[in-house]
């Protein structure tokens, strides 16, 4: 259910937006939740995003993480968690955020659910398509994008990553009373975005 913050005196009721993206690499994740935040008027913040753009900056995060990210493997979730956290805070998010790639792991989600001082995220949004559409999604965009971790190693690497570290999220927000709307990924861009923006109607 939405929450709704009223501040004292106002007139004004403000529908928090704290939307969370999960989904496998390739899902098709953070073209949907570009769309999304536009819809909505919250940010997108997108971890993966953060990361490179870091990179390409060559700040201390950045230099930490490239060989880490190149591989497919996982930065260390203190890094991940200050610097999500730390965007957090900047104004534009006080109303709502749309989260993409974070949280990734368990002790991420532990470590959001204390940044927002119990104020929970409304809903989880699953994005989801079966394993050998993956691949070969991931494998079309290593041709036409070059990304340095889209190699047939680190898209493994990171696809197993997923299951392990990443799915057992699909169970820990319902036990937090948060509802996870499952998305069917496979489809045009526009029918998938349809589906998600129902989905997100019926579960606020
Ligand atoms: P993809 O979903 O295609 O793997 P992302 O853009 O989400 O791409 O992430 C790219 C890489 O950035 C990951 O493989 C990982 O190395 C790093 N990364 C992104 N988000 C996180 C996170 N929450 N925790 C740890 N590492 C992350």
């Amino acid at each position: 259910m939405p929450a709704h913050r009223q501040p004292a005196g106002s007139q004004v009721t403000y529908v928090s937006r704290r939307v969370l993206f999960l989904g496998p690499q390739g899902s098709g994740k953070g073209t949907q939740a570009a769309r999304l935040s536009t819809l909505l008027g919250v940010p997108h913040i997108s971890s993966g995003d953060m990361l490179r753009r870091a990179v390409v900056e060559g700040t201390d995060l950045g230099r930490r993480a490239a060989g880490i990210m190149a591989a497919g493997d996982l930065v260390p979730d203190d890094l991940v968690v200050a610097m999500v956290a730390e965007r957090l805070g900047q104004g534009d998010a006080a109303c709502g955020f749309l989260l993409d790639g974070f949280p990734r792991t368990l002790p991420q989600a532990q470590a959001l659910d204390e940044a927002l001082h119990g104020d929970a995220v409304d809903t989880v949004v699953l994005l989801w398509a079966p394993e050998h559409e993956l691949l070969e999604r991931l494998m079309k965009r290593a041709l036409e994008q070059g990304r340095t971790d889209d190699t047939a190693e680190a898209i493994t690497r990171r696809l197993a990553l997923y299951r392990e570290e990443t799915a057992p999220l699909v169970d820990y927000y319902p036990a937090q009373g948060v509802a996870v709307a499952e998305v069917d990924g496979l489809g045009t861009i526009d029918a998938v975005f349809v589906r998600i923006v129902n989905a997100l109607a019926g579960a606020w």
